[in-house]
């Protein structure tokens, strides 16, 4: 941004997640997200150590930003930000948020986007009243959980913040990373469920390969 360019108010899109690796239900979630709330653009945030998967083996915070860089690559709207691979300790949610809200022009507006899964889960996050006074949350449906069954567990797990949550239909895609990586170590195709360029990748970089 130039000296000059006045600060505007803004609709941001934040898409949360591990993305290891990052595949087409990411990208659909996304841009309907965008296209459906008229985001002005959306950021994917690749988790550096996502507090729900300690234990769990996950790839670097390296190659899933390089490869959440390449998905988004050809959408002018998209882009990727490595503020939690680069933050120490866990990553939050909340701290994320406050980190974004704090280089925006006062009145825009944070929409956090997530899969049906992820926001069900949304209260065993740190701090989640005041991520949900902080943002609202775009939940994508997700293959398992019908739109009917969604906005009921919202109402339910979240009384007193239903209106900061909006349900999104998306394209039903049966894609995980966790199928994904199964695949890869099972030495099965995944050409088709991300983009070419990250399968690729994993190739190159051998990524996924049990032993
Ligand atoms: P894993 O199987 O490793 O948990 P994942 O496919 O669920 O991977 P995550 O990185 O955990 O991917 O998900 C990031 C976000 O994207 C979450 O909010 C999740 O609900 C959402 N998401 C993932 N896959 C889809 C999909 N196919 N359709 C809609 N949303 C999705
Ligand atoms: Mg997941």
């Amino acid at each position: 941004m130039t000296m000059s360019e006045p600060e505007r108010v803004e609709r941001l899109g934040l898409m949360g997640g591990t993305f290891d690796p990052i595949h087409y239900g990411h990208l659909v979630a996304a841009e309907a997200a965008r296209v459906d709330f008229g985001l002005d653009r959306v950021i994917f945030v690749p988790s550096g150590h996502p507090p729900h998967k300690t234990g769990k083996s996950i790839t670097s915070g390296w190659d899933r930003f390089v490869m959440t860089m390449m998905a988004v690559s050809d959408n002018p709207y998209f882009d990727v930000s490595d503020i939690e691979i680069k933050r120490e300790g866990l990553s939050f949610a909340i701290d994320t948020v406050r980190e974004f809200k704090y280089t925006l022009e006062v009145g825009s507006e944070i929409y956090f986007i997530t899969g049906a899964d992820a926001c069900l889960e949304i209260f065993s996050w740190k701090d989640s009243k005041q991520l949900l006074s902080e943002c609202k949350v775009i939940a994508a449906t997700r293959p398992g959980i019908s739109r009917a069954h969604l906005r009921e567990e919202i109402a339910r797990l979240y009384p007193d913040f239903a209106d900061r949550f909006f349900v999104l239909e998306v394209p039903a895609l049966a894609i995980s990373s966790t199928d994904i990586r199964t695949r890869v170590g099972e030495g099965r195709s995944i050409r088709y469920l991300l983009p070419e360029s990250v399968r690729q990748y994993i190739k190159r970089r051998r990524l996924y390969r049990s032993g």
